[in-house]
């Protein structure tokens, strides 16, 4: 067997050949993976990784589904893509699960959550115009932020090394703390179009919005009739066990970004809206050449089949309260993690020191977890995950806490 460090030939000349043609954006972890089943991952030597990082939340049914698998085999041998310019049966059967689950009556599909997110600005834009308000252009964004890297979702992301490469990008946009009802206040006014949040940040280190402010931000809205674009591309979807993060504080969104584990692996993400917002809209407007095509739709439908009528949701429930259990015992027996916040399937883990280390010794161990906003240790395990994957993973995470800890303070 061999470890992270030590690599086949097969391995080495992977990578090596992305280091000379692939845009260098992404430093990858060095493993090359082959294939999957259900939560485990095994890398090109054929040695098993436990996966809690599910493709960024994304692999909500685990690797290899057989259901889905099946769906999307059959869909490739009967239809694959028409374009938005003619019907075909799925766009419409997923649009009214989607609005049964949301509340929100109307579906805007395409391929990815910086998509979903734009569609979300332009629409709230497009509300605005449609009532002959044109200085309602502004947006009003929070610290820690996270909410794609196309130039609209950009701008309205925090992280200035994110943005500072890239800037100009829109100026009206104001970030305000998530702890500060005041400046909240005082930020979202009648040329605000629209105040957007994800309800539970991700990349910007697992962090639940309070009620307190969700309440603000109820407030602030009603006061200045802004609208509210809840982004729930990480957070949503089942991935706390509800089906959305928003009800859960109370927040009635008008728009919402929806993505990643939509297509439990096939991209599709989708912006949903109230009434109000959707009357705005008129033919033209937006587009998409891919966006909802028949795999995609397929691949969606079968998501939410295994996570409603399969009743998958109530199973993340209750694992993720054995997660989180065995995440409190982690943090109960290491003091360098400081604080574990999250819900359901998706948990950080706030270190007093940067979280590389651990996320590379678990690695090594055969267990794949991610770092966000540097000091934090984040778990997005499939759905599926079983009471005794997450005792494995407990376990290994526990080994790669404890040997970075002893490593750093030797
Ligand atoms: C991942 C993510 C996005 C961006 O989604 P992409 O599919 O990478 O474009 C936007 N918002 C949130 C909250 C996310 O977690």
């Amino acid at each position: 067997m061999t470890t992270a460090g030590s690599h086949s030939t097969m391995q080495t000349s992977v990578m090596a050949l992305e280091t000379e043609h692939i845009l260098q954006v992404y430093k990858r972890n060095p493993v090359v993976f082959e294939r999957g089943r259900g939560c485990y991952l095994y890398d090109a030597d054929g040695r098993a990784y436990l996966d809690l990082v599910s493709g960024v939340g994304v692999a909500a049914l685990g690797h290899a589904h057989p259901r889905l698998a099946a769906a999307i085999s059959e869909q490739a041998l009967t239809l694959l893509h028409t374009s938005n310019l003619y019907f075909h049966p799925l766009q419409g059967e997923l649009a009214t699960r989607l609005s049964e689950l949301s509340g929100l009556p109307r579906a805007f599909f395409c391929n990815s959550g910086t998509e979903a997110v734009e569609a979300c600005l332009k629409f709230a834009r497009r509300y605005w115009h449609a009532q002959q308000d044109t200085k309602r252009s502004g947006f009003v964004a929070f610290e820690h932020s996270f909410h794609g890297r196309t130039i609209g979702s950009l701008s309205i992301t925090w992280d200035d090394h994110y943005r500072a490469p890239f800037a100009p990008l829109l100026a009206d946009v104001q970030f305000v703390s998530p702890n500060d009802p005041d400046a909240l206040f005082a930020a979202v006014n009648d040329s605000t179009a629209a105040v957007v949040l994800e309800p539970l940040q991700g990349e910007g280190g697992v962090r639940p919005f309070s009620r307190k402010m969700a309440d603000a931000v109820t407030e602030a809205c009603r006061r200045s009739g802004a609208l509210l674009i809840a982004d729930e591309i990480q957070c949503g979807l089942g991935r706390t066990g509800r089906p959305f993060y928003s009800p859960v504080l109370g927040l009635t969104p008008d728009l919402m970004a929806i993505g990643k584990a939509l297509g439990a692996g096939v991209p599709i993400a989708a912006a949903l809206f109230s009434d109000r917002v959707a009357k705005a809209a008129a033919f033209g407007d937006h587009g998409s050449t891919y966006g909802g095509n028949l795999l995609a739709c397929r691949a969606a439908l079968v998501f939410l089949e295994e996570l409603i009528d399969r009743d998958l949701i109530s199973h993340v429930a209750s694992v993720g309260a054995h997660l989180e259990r065995g995440l409190q015992a982690i943090k109960a027996r290491r003091p360098i993690v400081r604080e574990l916040r999250g819900a359901g399937l998706m948990w950080g883990l706030d270190l007093d020191r940067p979280a590389l280390p651990v996320v590379q010794a678990a690695l090594d161990l055969g267990l794949l977890v991610n770092r966000t906003s540097d000091t934090v240790v984040r778990l997005l395990p499939p759905f599926v995950i079983t009471a005794s994957e997450v005792d494995e993973a407990c376990n290994l995470l526990d080994q790669a806490i404890a040997k970075t800890a002893e490593a750093q303070t030797k």
